[in-house]
Parts: C-alpha cells; structure tokens; sequence
C-alpha cells in the first residue's frame, strides 16, 4: 500500500474516532481512570421522582443509552487499534490469515482487523 493511501485512510479513521468521541460525550461522561471508557450519565427527565412511569422511562432510556455506549465504544477501541497499527507500520494486513488486506475492504471498514475471506470464515463458524 503506498503511503498517499495509507494517510488517507488514517485521515478517515482520525475523522470518525472524533466523532465518536463527540456522540459519546452527548450523554456519557469521559472516565478518567480509564482510557477511552466512557460513563453513561443517568438521564433526568425532570419533574417529580415519586411518579413511577417516569422513573420506568429513565430506566428504559439509560438502558438504550448503556447499549449505544457499549457500541460508541467498541467501534472507538476498533478505530484506535487501527490508527496505532499505521503508527507501527504494521497496517493492512488480516490477524488470521496474515495477508495483506485488499484496499476495497479497508476503504470500507478502515478499522477492518480480518480480511473479506477470513470473516465470512468466522461468520460461519459462528452459526
Ligand atoms: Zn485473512
């Protein structure tokens, strides 16, 4: 891969790491402890607590908001990964099968840890 391609693609995974970044600090706290680990805060809608349906209801909406952080994060560590693989100048190739990627697959899914041919191999085995 030559490096104009190579910084283009960092560029991109740059670009979404801080928008992830951005959505996440929308409704969680960053943890200081802990890097790229995000808290949920839990969403006050307001109004009396004593009112059961509403405390149902900020139930249900930390519960949506823990599932949207968990994926926010996990794509975030994804993206991370990749932006240090291209660091360490060890970029673009699959974990499994330790080929060099294919660009169609990385101009997909920059973050891409496997290969087309490996994860559809993965998928299956999954089922
Ligand atoms: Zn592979």
């Amino acid at each position: 891969m030559d490096e104009k391609t190579i910084s283009e693609l960092k560029k991109k995974l740059e670009k979404e790491r801080d928008l992830l970044k951005k959505d996440l600090l929308k409704f969680a706290d960053k943890d200081k402890r802990l890097d790229n680990d995000y808290d949920t805060r839990f969403p006050d809608l307001g109004g009396r607590s004593s009112a059961p349906d509403e405390d149902a209801e900020e139930v249900e909406s930390y519960e949506n908001l823990l599932a949207v952080e968990y994926a926010l994060e996990l794509r975030l560590k994804e993206v991370n990964e990749a932006i240090k693989r291209i660091k360490e100048n060890n970029y673009g190739h699959c974990e499994i099968c330790k080929k060099d990627m294919r660009l169609d697959r990385l101009k997909a899914n920059a973050a891409a840890t496997t290969c087309m041919i490996c994860n559809n191999k993965n998928k299956k085995q999954k089922e």
